[in-house]
């Protein structure tokens, strides 16, 4: 079956403003085009004075994971967030609060940090922009994807990213804290924890953000051509 990928970014002025990806059936691309502009069009960020869609034939096998199971933990504020984190690195890496330091210190990237576990060294070739994970999307067909029923968007493109994340043998963990200084809630993930929300993970309002990959390979070029290229599509989880 041909799938396609279909990708928007859109700008005002030259400066970013949103960005999207989907992988998609050849019927859906019409449709999945028309969607992503009109999104683009009343983002909240701002009206856009330019919206690229880009539709390219996916030339190669796509992979087919199935999503990690999501759990969620009790924490009651930034103290027991930061516990709940530590303790699920401390069997991956002797680094973890150097980890969790290290990802409450830095801003503005547009990747994650790939994490060396047993020396805690940095490994993207980019320090401050990071390894932007891309080439996925979730299995079900474009209008019975949950985010298409309002408000479910963070969830799953987040769940869609961190199943892929932890598929690949040589990451351990996933730390996430969102950009969005209203969303507090970030999660660890791994294919043992599965999806672990963690409510509280900064203060209301703190624009503290990123993302951190624990990871054990000292050759990463592997892993970040499948982070960055290999298609997957996330379907249900097991
Ligand atoms: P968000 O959850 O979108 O607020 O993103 C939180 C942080 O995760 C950002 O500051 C980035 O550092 C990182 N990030 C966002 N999108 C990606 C991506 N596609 N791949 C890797 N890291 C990302």
């Amino acid at each position: 079956m041909a799938l396609f990928s279909v990708k928007m970014r859109s700008s005002a002025d030259g400066t970013h403003i949103s960005g999207a990806e989907r992988i998609v059936e050849k019927y859906e691309v019409p449709d999945v085009c028309a969607a992503m502009s009109k999104r683009a069009m009343t983002h909240g960020k701002g009206q856009p004075d330019a919206i690229t869609v880009t539709v390219t034939a996916i030339d190669r096998e796509v992979e087919r994971i199935p999503a990690l199971p999501i759990a969620e933990a009790r924490c009651a504020d930034t103290a027991e967030a930061r516990d709940i984190v530590i303790n699920a690195l401390v069997p991956l890496t002797p680094h973890a609060a150097e980890a969790w330091n290290l990802l409450t210190t830095v801003r503005d990237m547009r990747g994650a940090i790939l994490f060396h576990a047993p020396t805690g060294a940095r490994l993207e070739p980019d320090h401050a922009r990071g390894v932007r994970v891309t080439s996925m999307d979730a299995a079900i067909a474009t209008g019975e994807r949950p985010e298409a029923h309002s408000g479910k968007t963070r969830v799953t493109d987040a769940l869609v990213l961190a199943s892929k994340v932890a598929h690949h043998p040589a990451v351990l963990a996933e730390v996430c804290i969102s950009d969005d200084p209203d969303y507090t809630t970030g999660y660890v993930a791994s294919k043992k924890l599965g999806y672990l929300r963690v409510p509280n993970i900064k203060p209301d309002g703190s624009p503290v953000g990123g993302r951190l990959f624990v990871v054990d390979t000292d050759e990463p070029a592997d892993l970040i051509t499948f982070l960055e290229h290999t298609p997957v599509l996330v379907g249900e989880a097991e």
